[in-house]
């Protein structure tokens, strides 16, 4: 973890440079297994966005006129840099955010093949432009063009930081976008590392940017720039609500990908053994942290009674400890706010009369970091905040339904729709629950694989626009349509 603390400086890059923010400003960054320094980053203000965006719009004509071809060249460099260091990135990553090293290999994987796909995809842009569009009339001739939006500010959280990055840088650059990226101010170490890889790559200056800072200043400031064309979003609801809100005042696009509290249907007649384990990783990947969480677990009541039990066994055997060591199934909560928070959920949820069935406290033998044994709670009011609101931590809400509908009905019943989880023998119950269920993937009788060609996003709160696949591409284009009278 030693090298990891030495590589940063507590610099932005802007324009093709690493440089100093204008206000000497700086912000410790924490390891939430240990609660030490990792080292410093700077706490930029609204005058660096302002350098950022400046150098994106000086760079956005040229970028926007190079072919796809050469674009997916940078995108294909850049996956390979960030495939050399895999490594290093997976600890870094794990330092940051607290995540077992397992699951931060996983992440630069997503990673590599994100970078991979969107060159690909760049590649094809050339052959597709100008395609004729099919008319009901011979006097005119149409064609499709799609261009990049121009300057974009793109904003990410802290629980996946480099892969919620790439899902939007990759499609970004494909496009032809220019790109200013703010990270979170919890874990900018990665994405700084990827900016070094990007720098490293020789992107022409200005196309990539990335400015260090709080929300409040640098998110805001960013969000509200007039030289932006467009907003990516990755957050909390409340935040979302508020960029689209600025956004709003120039007309900007949005794209947001925002909470969830996503259910795990369990039918009588689902493979338990296997259903134990996709429940348990629903929830306890990434520490719950994730919003694809499937914090609602909803079990057909004829088989609750020993599911539970055996959950409960299960859940009881998880390792929660340091991140970095092999046996290690659960690291910390990446911060001490989200620690907090999500232990006054606990707190809720017993006020609430829900039944506590295990976990809820610290640990024993970890004295310091911010570790929570895995929670469950069962019997929950429907009604109760931990069943509705999104705990964004370790804490499992359970209930029972009678029927296939009752079961849709609580599943539907959120303000959020962003994945369901569908655990049944029945092909045909399963093609009708995932039919019926407000979210926008679901998985069967599957753990929740991602793949780049597949969207990610939701319905509801969760989101407004999809990642990934040709449709997160699409998010950085627009559309132009070029009519032309035919000459007799
Ligand atoms: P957050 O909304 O607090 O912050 C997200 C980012 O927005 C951070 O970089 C933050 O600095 C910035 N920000 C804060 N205030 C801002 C403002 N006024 N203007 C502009 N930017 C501002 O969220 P978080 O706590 O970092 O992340 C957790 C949330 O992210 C959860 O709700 C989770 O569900 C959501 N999330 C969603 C997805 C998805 O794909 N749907 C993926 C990951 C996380």
């Amino acid at each position: 973890m030693s090298n990891t603390t030495q590589q940063f400086r507590p610099q932005i890059y802007v324009a093709g440079k690493w440089c100093n923010a204008q206000s000497d400003r700086r912000a410790d960054i924490i390891n939430p297994a240990t609660e030490e320094p990792l080292g410093e980053v700077a706490m930029a203000g609204k005058a660096d966005v302002h350098a950022a965006v400046s150098a994106a719009v000086a760079a956005k004509v040229a970028w926007a006129g190079s072919t796809g071809r050469v674009r997916a060249g940078y995108l294909r460099t850049i996956a390979q840099g960030v495939s050399a260091q895999r490594d290093q990135l997976a600890q870094l990553q794990t330092a940051n955010n607290g995540k077992p090293l397992s699951e931060a290999m996983i992440d630069v994987e997503d990673v590599i093949a994100t970078f991979n796909y969107y060159a690909d995809l760049a590649a094809a842009l050339d052959a597709e432009q100008d395609q004729q569009v099919d008319l009901p009339s011979a006097d005119y001739h149409a064609v499709l063009r799609r261009e990049p939006c121009g300057v974009v500010g793109l904003i990410v959280p802290w629980n996946f930081p480099m892969v919620t990055t790439a899902w939007k840088v990759a499609p970004a650059l494909a496009a032809g976008c220019t790109v200013v990226l703010k990270p979170s101010e919890i874990t900018p170490l990665p994405e700084l590392a990827l900016a070094a890889i990007i720098d490293q790559a020789q992107l022409p200056a200005g196309i990539f940017n990335l400015v260090t800072g709080s929300g409040a200043e640098v998110g805001a400031a960013l969000v509200a720039h007039p030289g932006l064309s467009k907003v990516s979003f990755t957050g909390s609801t409340v935040i979302g609500s508020a960029v689209m809100k600025s956004a709003a005042d120039d007309v900007k696009g949005v794209s947001l990908e925002l909470g969830g509290k996503s259910a795990a249907l369990v039918f009588a007649d689902a493979d338990i053994e296997q259903a134990l384990d996709i429940v348990c990783g629903g929830i306890f990947f990434n520490c719950g942290q994730m919003c694809s969480a499937t914090s609602r677990l909803l079990v057909d009541s004829g088989v609750a009674e020993s599911f539970i039990a055996r959950l409960k066994q299960r859940i009881e055997t998880i390792v929660v400890g340091d991140p970095l060591a092999p046996a290690t199934q659960m690291g910390p909560i990446t911060s001490a706010q989200q620690y907090q928070r999500v232990q006054q959920y606990i707190q809720q949820g017993l006020a609430s009369g829900a039944r506590l069935l295990t976990g809820g406290g610290r640990p024993p033998g970890l004295e310091k970091g911010y570790f929570l044994t895995p929670t469950v709670f069962t019997d929950v009011p429907l009604d109760s905040a931990i069943w509705r609101e999104e705990i964004f931590g370790p804490v499992l809400c359970i209930n029972t339904f009678d029927s296939e509908d009752e079961a849709i009905r609580i599943a539907n019943d959120s303000e959020f729709g962003l994945v369901a989880t569908l655990l049944t023998a029945d092909e045909q119950r399963a093609a009708r629950v995932s039919a019926a269920l407000q979210v926008g993937l679901v998985w069967v009788n599957s753990g929740q694989v991602i793949f780049p060609q597949a969207s990610w996003g939701g319905m509801k709160k969760s989101s407004i626009g999809r990642e990934l696949g040709p449709w997160g591409l699409h998010a950085f284009q627009e559309i132009k349509h070029v009519i032309s009278a035919v000459r007799k």
